[in-house]
């Protein structure tokens, strides 16, 4: 694997914050951020931040970004259609799940399907994978055989689809493209612990019977 993947569960309900590092450049990303602790502050010394690259807008994966921005002056990167969650609650579900507003922010970056980011020699590619929220993505090293899923597939289950945004005829479509992926791949989700597509092909039955 041409990165590494360190994983902080974070925030009010645990989202799966990830530090990917480029092993090659030693450049950084975070991948989604619950809440900027102490623990993840601790972990992120010495490193450079190039990205926080948000898998979507839910409060639970975006509460710690605006601190995290702050400390490391990273480029927050998001899929258009969810980019409105970072600035206002009610869309992130912060006034409805967690009962107060997050500190606003801006994208640097938004993100549409086929975007590639790159991390030194790492190259994220986004598929957009609606169905949980309209702007849901995967970010796959195809390179590495790496996956991160956001809330979108889970080991053995799938994200809700009965938010405001969800959606289960484009879930179910996401699922297909997802099974569709040439090959295997290690995935890290949004939350709980990590997988990979074959063993979701073979006892996922959501990822089954898509
Ligand atoms: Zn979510
Ligand atoms: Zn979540």
């Amino acid at each position: 694997m041409a990165i590494k993947v360190e994983s902080l569960p974070l925030g009010p309900v645990g989202a799966n914050t990830y530090i990917v590092t480029d092993e090659a450049s030693g450049l950084s990303a975070v991948i989604d951020c619950g809440a900027f602790t102490p623990q993840l502050r601790e972990k992120l010394r010495g490193k450079t931040v190039k990205y926080i690259m948000l898998t979507h807008g839910h409060y639970d994966h975006i509460l710690g970004v605006y601190d995290l921005k702050q400390a490391t002056g990273a480029e927050v990167l998001i899929h258009k259609d969810d980019a409105n969650c970072l600035y206002d609650s009610m869309a992130s579900l912060a006034f409805y799940s967690y009962g107060q507003a997050q500190q606003p922010l801006k994208a640097d970056r938004v993100l549409t399907e086929g975007d590639r980011i790159e991390l030194g020699q790492t190259v994220f590619r986004v598929m957009n994978t609606k169905g949980h929220t309209e702007g849901s993505v995967l970010y796959i090293d195809e390179a590495g055989r790496v996956i991160f899923s956001g809330d979108t597939l889970f080991a053995g289950s799938y994200g809700r689809t009965d938010l405001p945004g969800g959606d289960d005829g484009k879930m179910l479509n996401s699922l297909r493209r997802i099974k569709a992926l040439e090959g295997d791949y290690k995935i890290f989700t949004g939350h709980d612990q990590s997988t990979t597509l074959e063993e979701e092909r073979k006892f996922n039955v959501y990822l089954r019977s898509s």
